[in-house]
């Protein structure tokens, strides 16, 4: 079956997806998305949902910054508060030695001009986290950091989107693409849509289809652990990391505590599933328990993985494709694309529309990563 030609198809309905759907539906673009399974149903909808500019390699800093502007403003966006709540990442030293660590980052940050993580003593700690181990000796905080609530946040961006004008296709997969003239045919169930420009949102199955258009692009993958407990009253208001721990651990609205971190599972991605090692992940209800020792009794009520692609400086790929005209990428977000989802539509829609854009992403392009087939 034909479908009707659209100026954009969107490859994926994960977050990235659908926030490129939502910019570029909102620049007058016809717009459609193509998704395998259901919205959500990858790495967006197992998300621990962190807005962390903590932490973040340099190079992602301005679109991280210019994101968390947005993230506290995501009700104008996108219609919904997506229970973001600005509590604040704070990586704490448990030991005197480690806060060289953060001195350290604290300054690389500063001399690159940026102003948002300050180091805070024992005393500011426990002020703002009083059930943390009095071991606990001082921590690099972003303020204005936070997390939002990953499934409040697919439903806010599907529904703009589709307000917008966005028509999106679930059960809906990419099987091949073909250039015809000067534009993409796209084969997806059985149906053929076609469109000059192509977005490739597709997570952690995103070199499969640059191989489509002729990009070889090596990506790895994550398969990243969470772990929910059971609901408690409240007691923590930001998300708390640790030096050299795997721990990201935070408590929700309504009372649970959720870990993550990133500790890896195990992925089978042509099977898109995943599994949860739970040898590995006791490594962080231990790590959570060191750091918080009133949890200990605490039940652990539900866990479960997300897989995701990972790229070799664990950078996204963000932009044009190298070879394939009207090709564009947003994936390789390696664990930490959340926080930038309502900044990397707006970057795909200045490239679309405009041809270029002010945003910083000169790290991101694809021709790092490309190998190049060696001629015979
Ligand atoms: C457990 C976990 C915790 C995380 N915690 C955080 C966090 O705290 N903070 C943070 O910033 N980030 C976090 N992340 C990372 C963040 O969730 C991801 O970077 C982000 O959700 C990626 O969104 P995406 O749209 O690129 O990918 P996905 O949500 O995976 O979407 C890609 C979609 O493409 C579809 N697709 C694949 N192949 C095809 C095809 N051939 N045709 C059509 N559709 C196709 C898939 O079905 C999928 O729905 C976490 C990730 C995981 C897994």
């Amino acid at each position: 079956m034909s479908r009707p030609r659209t100026d954009t198809l969107i490859i994926g309905g994960g977050l990235h997806g659908l926030s490129a759907a939502l910019h570029l539906a909102r620049a007058g673009l016809r717009v459609s998305v193509l998704e395998e399974s259901w919205v959500g149903r990858h790495a967006s909808g197992a998300s621990a949902a962190g807005v962390r500019t903590l932490n973040r390699h340099l190079a992602e800093l301005p679109i991280a910054l210019e994101a968390l502007d947005m993230w506290h403003h995501i009700e104008a966006i996108v219609g919904d508060h997506c229970a973001f709540r600005p509590d604040g990442q704070i990586n704490v030293a448990e030991f005197s030695h480690q806060v060289r660590v953060l001195e350290k980052r604290l300054a690389m940050t500063r001399a690159a001009g940026y102003e948002h993580v300050e180091l805070i003593d024992r005393e500011e700690l426990r002020r703002l986290v009083p059930a943390i181990s009095p071991h606990c000796v001082a921590a690099l905080i972003a303020r204005r950091d936070g997390a939002a609530d990953p499934h409040r946040t697919l439903r806010a961006f599907r529904r703009s989107a589709e307000a917008a004008g966005a028509t999106i296709y679930e059960r809906c997969g990419v099987t091949a693409i073909e250039r015809v003239g000067s534009e993409w045919r796209v084969r997806a169930g059985r149906s053929d849509f076609t469109a000059p420009t192509i977005v490739n949102a597709a997570g952690a199955w995103a070199a499969k289809i640059a191989q489509m258009v002729g990009d070889d692009i090596p990506l790895g993958h994550k398969a990243s652990m969470m772990m929910v407990t059971e609901r408690l009253a409240p007691f923590l208001k930001p998300t708390v990391s640790a030096v050299g721990r795997t721990l990201s651990f935070k408590q929700t609205d309504r009372g649970t505590l959720v870990l993550g971190g990133g500790l890896q599972g195990r992925a089978d991605v042509e099977a898109q599933a995943s599994f949860v090692d739970f040898t590995e992940l006791s490594k962080g209800a231990r790590a959570a328990v060191d750091l918080f020792p009133s949890v200990d009794r605490v039940r652990v009520v539900r866990t479960w993985t997300g897989i995701e692609a990972k790229t070799d400086d664990l950078l996204p790929v963000i932009g044009p494709s190298p070879r394939a005209d009207g090709v564009y990428y947003a994936f390789g977000f390696s664990g930490h694309g959340f926080e930038l989802v309502p900044v990397v539509g707006a970057i795909l829609a200045d490239l679309i529309v405009r041809g270029s854009t002010e945003r910083q992403i000169e790290a991101f392009s694809a021709s790092r990563l490309i190998n190049e087939r060696v001629a015979a």
